[in-house]
């Protein structure tokens, strides 16, 4: 799954090595979370077959799931199943006889004639209806949007499968599946596997969809979606590969959003060494999808966000959604994390083999520079947010899983086992884990042993300081020359406060230094709190490369005199370093036009476009004349991104009427609707002459997936006038676009803190149909300290559906109960009044549903 979110200005700062400030650091685990071990199953599922019929005007479910399974052990007397809100009308067993059933909570309990054993297969059909609130989801035109087309979806992950149809929902059992879905006879239907059959019932104007699933698989990535969509297709080899868009979307825009699938499986089969798994691979995009996209086995599930024109590129971009769903079919889909705590398995895998994909398919230093953005997205959640180890069975609830310590730490974990063992070793490994696991439940344990098998390596160590356990070292790293032994002497301090999570690491890594008389690389190993290594050279290092490429997930104070990082920022051969030296020299002191000169040149000359980024975005810090004049040849760039870099640093130069007119003419000329855009942004935050007047105007203009009028909306909040409230308000109403009113409600939020009027546009929202918009506004309310707003925050906690919206609602409550005044700051811990099943935890991944994440 990937949570992607559209948010105005959720841009990364270009360099790296961000400075946070740790101290706003909290626990992972709240009040709401416990342990969850790995679910106990009594009985192996062993086919699931759907019989219903979908109706998108009454938003209901009817029909039959039968179920075939295999107890586990013998005397089995009562067979569990789980259900949310399904009214069972009765169950019925092979032979005919009705069997007698309970529901209690989420739980069907069906009592069988006599006990059953391993030597049974028993087949029970269940016949329900339900208008399901989650799972499946169903679009359809309203007062507000009369033209918009019906839709029905699922979305099973990670336990919703049973809120439409009754089943053994946890990742740790696999089983076949089919469905027969009738629809509205205007109705395509996407499912997983193969298409049977379709049948056409002319007297009831519906058609019936027989799709088959005969690859087992966990039941959270059964799907099903009807509607009206174009199709288009094309093969990668011997599996064709099916588009669905909606119509009217065209043969171009389709397929230059998928363009990188059939690269990309041919790819992934290659280096993963087996062969795509199933008879077809299809991609829908849907409405108002609730995430960027889910891997649902062999039919994935995509935002139709993610269509856009081509003047949005690369800066808009489905390549990486595209590629982490499709990687998910081995990793996730074919081995499947045996519980939660291990998502990472799928997740962390998933982000691997997309950057694997970006670096196989436009080279290493894009593999490297998505290295260092996914550190800088890890590090802002770790020293802002919270700590965790990477595999942890303390939580409230799956939902909270879905951070950056999952996806990103994943993966930088991944890439620390590809540099320690080679990339041979590595894919071996990789290799050696698919084929022995596939079409299994896995743990991480399985996979440090299918490691271990290949390498003959006990990489024990590894696994328990980078996955068991949390943190990572904070090295301060010093270097002197020492002339009479011609030699460096190089100190490394582990800094970090060591607790229970976090150790002293053990790394070993690469130190590079270049005299004039060449370069020479040693590999050492630091283990300690502080250790001294000394190295013999031909004469002082003109640099010194610490990491050269930077794969060791670290933070490192290293201090050197601008003329070095001015070296380093020209001859680093890594982008990394270069990016780095960029980073220092911004906030460097010394000679601040001798340092603006040489990121000038940089940002006119360097052949990665992250490096030109890198340094637009150091210009921003220094912010003197000769600084803005450098950042007008970024304006000129050939990549829209630097472009795009160079006017978000003018847009630091607050009250500066040049940078304003140079941020304008592009906002008038650029062909990039996202530069456009921030340009649109910068004159907000430069507080430009006639600022208010010139995003009344940008507001209104349409553009490509409505960016302009995002980051305009976005700007009003910078520029802090208190008449955008009302423009912000206006955007924020139901029937304006959705990505577009989350912006807005922010702006609201920003134009108006403690004003009753947003407390009360805020606390309406709450009942907003828009699951993102309740989301943003809870949000909103919880951070604004909207006192007001408790009692409707308590009722969202307590009846909301989705588990990341009822999360962020427990987490505004919390928020407000500790801003609240002494008196009522004894009340007792909001707590839900839901299920066992829906406990709950702390500072989630509700944010992150929001905030930014791929
Ligand atoms: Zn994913």
């Amino acid at each position: 799954m990937l949570v992607l979110l559209f948010l105005a200005v959720a841009l990364l700062p270009a360099a790296g090595w961000p400075q946070f400030i740790p101290a706003a650091r909290k626990p992972f685990g709240d009040a709401y979370a416990k342990e969850h071990s790995e679910r106990t199953r009594s009985y192996d599922l062993q086919h699931v077959l759907l019989n219903l019929t979908l109706d998108e005007r009454r938003k209901s479910v009817a029909g039959t799931a039968t179920l075939t399974l295999r107890p586990l052990s013998p005397g089995l007397e009562t067979i569990e199943v789980d259900s949310a809100e399904l009214r069972i009308h009765a169950v019925t067993l092979a032979e005919g006889a009705r069997a007698p059933f309970e529901q209690s909570g989420e739980t069907l309990r069906i009592r069988l004639p006599r006990p059953a054993g391993p030597s049974d297969v028993l087949t029970l059909t269940i016949e329900y209806d339900g208008t399901p609130r989650k799972g499946l989801f169903y679009v359809t035109p309203d007062k507000e949007h009369p033209r918009r087309p019906a839709q029905i979806w699922s979305q099973g992950e990670m336990e919703d499968a049973h809120f439409w149809f009754p089943v053994y929902d946890y990742p740790n059992d696999k089983t076949t599946s089919e469905g027969f879905y009738t629809v509205n006879a205007d109705f395509t239907v996407i499912s997983n596997g193969r298409l049977v059959g379709v049948t056409e019932n002319p007297a009831l104007r519906t058609k019936t969809y027989h799709w088959k699933q005969e690859v087992p698989h966990s039941t959270y990535l059964t799907s099903v979606v009807a509607g009206k969509f174009e199709k288009y297709g094309e093969r990668a080899g011997d599996v064709p590969l099916e588009y669905y868009v909606p119509p009217g979307t065209g043969r171009d825009k389709a397929l230059r959003t998928f363009a990188e699938t059939p690269a990309g499986l041919r790819f992934f089969a290659d280096r993963i060494g087996l062969p795509y798994p199933y008879p077809k691979y299809s991609q829908v995009t849907v409405q108002d999808f609730i995430f960027g996209g889910m891997e649902n086995i062999s039919a994935t599930t995509l935002t139709d966000r993610t269509l856009h024109e081509e003047a949005s590129e690369p800066q808009s971009s489905s390549v990486d959604l595209v590629t982490h769903e499709l990687a998910h079919q081995w990793f996730g889909n074919l081995l499947t994390c045996a519980n939660w705590a291990d998502l990472w398995l799928n997740e962390g895998f998933a982000t691997f083999w997309a950057a694997a994909y970006r670096e196989h398919r436009y080279g290493r230093e894009e593999y490297l520079f998505e290295l260092l953005q996914e550190r800088t997205r890890y590090l802002e959640e770790d020293q802002q947010r919270y700590r965790r180890p990477l595999v942890t069975s303390f939580f409230a609830e799956p939902e909270d899983l879905f951070d950056r310590t999952t996806y990103q730490k994943g993966f930088l974990v991944l890439d620390m086992l590809r540099t320690l063992l080679g990339d041979e070793r590595f894919f071996r490994s990789i290799r050696q884990y698919a084929r022995t696991y596939q079409g299994r439940a896995v743990t991480t344990k399985d996979f440090e042993k299918a490691v271990e098998e290949a390498t003959g390596e006990n990489l024990g160590w590894f696994f328990d300081q980078w996955v068991y356990k949390a943190g990572y070292p904070e090295l301060a790293v010093s270097q002197q020359w020492e002339e009479s032994e011609r030699r460096v002497r190089l100190v490394i301090e582990q800094t970090q406060a060591l607790d229970a999570m976090t150790p002293l690491f053990r790394m070993p890594v690469d130190v590079e230094f270049t005299t004039p008389g060449g370069t020479k690389t040693f590999r050492i190993e630091f283990s300690q709190q502080r250790e001294e290594f000394t190295f013999a050279l031909d004469g002082p290092p003109v640099i010194t490369r610490f990491d050269p490429e930077d794969h060791i997930l670290k933070t490192v104070r290293f201090s050197k005199p601008a003329t070095e990082l001015i070296y380093q920022l020209e001859h680093d051969p890594s982008i990394t370093g270069r990016i780095w030296a960029s980073g220092q020299l911004g906030s460097a002191g010394g000679d601040q036009a001798e340092n603006a000169r040489a990121l000038q040149a940089r940002l006119r000359g360097d052949s990665f476009w992250g490096v030109r980024e890198a340094a637009a975005t150091a210009l921003g810090q220094i912010k003197t004349a000769e600084a803005r004049e450098a950042l007008a040849n970024g304006l000129q760039d050939k990549d829209p991104r630097v472009r795009q870099a160079s006017i978000r640093a003018l847009g630091t130069f607050l009250k500066d009427e040049n940078a304003a007119r140079l941020v304008k003419a592009l906002y008038d000329s650029d062909r990039s609707p996202v530069t456009a855009a921030e340009a649109a942004h910068a004159i907000g935050k430069i507080r430009a002459n006639g600022a208010l007047k010139f995003l009344e105007k940008a507001v209104r203009r349409d553009s490509d997936q409505d960016v302009i009028r995002r980051f305009s909306l976005s700007a009003l909040g910078e520029l802090g006038e208190k008449k955008g409230w009302k423009i912000a308000a206006e955007w924020s109403q139901y029937g304006r676009p959705s990505q577009t009113r989350l912006v807005a409600v922010e702006t609201l939020s920003k134009l108006g803190p403690r004003e009753e009027k947003t407390a009360d546009r805020l606390i309406a929202l709450l009942d907003d149909p828009d699951l993102f918009v309740r989301q943003r506004a809870i949000q909103a309310l919880g951070d604004g300290g909207f006192q007001k707003a408790r009692a409707a925050l308590r009722q969202k906690a307590d009846t909301e559906a989705h588990a990341f919206t009822r999360r962020a609602a427990q987490i505004a409550l919390k928020r407000l109960a500790d801003q609240a005044p002494a008196s009522s700051s004894t009340s007792p811990p909001e707590k839900p009044a839901r299920s066992a099943r829906s406990a709950t935890r702390m500072e989630p991944a509700t944010a992150v549903a929001l905030s930014l994440v791929p």
